[in-house]
């Protein structure tokens, strides 16, 4: 079968594969562009299998940069963009669970493409746009069913990172997971806690966020894969809250919105801890943190000119469409509003500070000048003193006589 409508980005990275082939080797487009490329989908980061191992890469290509070599994977600079090229591989000693010990390079393609997850991601296209399916991955592609490559047993035995990749595709695709693979799902669950947190967090980020993710939460709930995942063993209610809370065809905007709903249905109050577990970034963890206060505070009364000052209206809005999607009563207005009568963004922008206060009018460094600039800061922020050295002077000259 022939790729109809070869998308841009095979197109470009043509080139590459017709010279790893002038130089004896065979080349292949592989993953999950090819997939989406035949779902039409738009397809990202065009990955690149080759029999050429990657010392052999090297000398093809001017431009190279070692990314991976251990793993057989060579970034080709070419143009004004960046291809990852991986040596056909078969991945053959798990010792721990977690990735392969070792990586054995081969020159055939069809091995390579059975070490691979699912059939629908074991696909390779050729420079003629030839799909080359081994695996009926095809027929799997149009009956929308994601099924294991080879015995799925062992396939989630040897990494069981596999099975939150599958959840995730289904929720991603709306694809129904065949019954051995979700039986061999079940069975290896537990292995998910040998995993490392930072590779499951990327799956279950995808999960969460993607078009179908009530789909990904029952699968999660009915493999039991939750059990074994951090700080979730007793999430077992929360999760089923998630999937009545929302309305059918809700679908988060972002990853913080969606860990914040996640953390709100599961009542964990301290979701920064929480988060520190799954080793998320800082910044992460305190966005979501935030939109959990807000959404907290927010069911007990409106947002005021001070939150739309501290945390930016975009939070605000992730908030409220929180409580839309929950049927709960809105008002985006507001928050546009209070952002567009906002005088300051942020403290740099009030035309006093504490240096100015001390030179101009005299007063004392200390605790006291702190206590009066958060005074004027929130007297501006509500909109009742403006944004002027007369008018802050004068609102310090009368609070002295007061
Ligand atoms: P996405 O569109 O989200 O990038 P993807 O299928 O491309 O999905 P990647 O993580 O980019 O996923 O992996 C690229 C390809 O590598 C997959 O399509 C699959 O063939 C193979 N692969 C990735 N991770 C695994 C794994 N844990 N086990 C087996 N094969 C894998
Ligand atoms: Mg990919």
């Amino acid at each position: 079968m022939r790729l109809k409508n070869v998308p841009s980005e095979f197109q470009e990275a043509l080139p590459i594969l017709e010279k790893i082939k002038a130089a004896g080797y065979e080349a292949y487009f592989v993953g999950g562009s090819v997939r989406d490329a035949l779902l039409q989908r738009p397809i990202h980061d065009v990955d690149i299998a080759s029999s050429s191992y990657p010392s052999e890469t090297k000398a093809i290509f001017p431009k190279t940069i070692d990314v991976g070599i251990e793993h057989g994977t060579v970034l080709v600079l070419e143009g004004n963009r960046e291809y990852e090229v991986t040596t056909f591989r078969t991945e053959d000693v798990y010792v721990d669970y977690r990735r392969p010990s070792q990586v054995s390079f081969v020159r055939s393609l069809e091995e390579d493409l059975k070490r691979r997850d699912f059939t629908i991601n074991a696909f390779a296209l050729d420079d003629e746009a030839r799909v080359i399916d081994k695996f009926k991955g095809l027929e799997d592609l149009n009956n929308g069913i994601l099924r294991a490559v080879g015995v799925a047993d062992e396939r989630f035995e040897e990494d069981a990172l596999r099975i939150m990749r599958g959840l995730r595709f289904a929720a991603s695709l709306d694809f129904r997971i065949e019954e051995k693979t979700f039986a061999a799902m079940k069975t290896h669950a537990p292995l998910l806690e040998k995993i490392s947190v930072e590779r499951s967090f990327i799956e279950f980020d995808k999960l969460l966020t993607a078009p179908y993710w009530k789909k990904g939460i029952e699968l999660l709930l009915t493999s039991q894969a939750y059990c074994y995942l951090p700080l979730l063993q007793d999430a077992q209610e929360g999760l089923k809250h998630l999937l009545t809370a929302y309305q059918p065809d809700f679908v988060f905007t972002n990853s913080e919105q969606a860990w914040a709903a996640l953390l709100l249905a599961i009542a964990k109050q301290k979701p920064d801890l929480f988060l520190k577990k799954w080793k998320t970034s800082n910044a992460f963890q305190k966005t979501v943190d935030q939109l959990v206060s807000l959404y907290r505070y927010r069911l007990s009364g409106s947002f005021q000119a001070m939150d739309a000052y501290r945390y930016g209206k975009d939070l605000l809005l992730l908030c409220e469409e929180l409580r839309q999607a929950q049927g709960l009563e809105v008002d985006f207005d507001l928050i546009e509003e209070l952002d567009k009568r906002l005088l300051i963004h942020n403290r740099h922008e009030i035309v006093v500070n504490g240096g100015l206060l001390i030179k101009e009018l005299n007063l004392k460094p200390g605790p006291e000048l702190g206590s009066l600039l958060n005074e004027i800061e929130a007297l501006i922020v509500a909109g009742q003193l403006a944004n002027n050295k007369a008018a802050i002077f004068d609102f310090i000259r009368k609070k002295d006589h007061e």
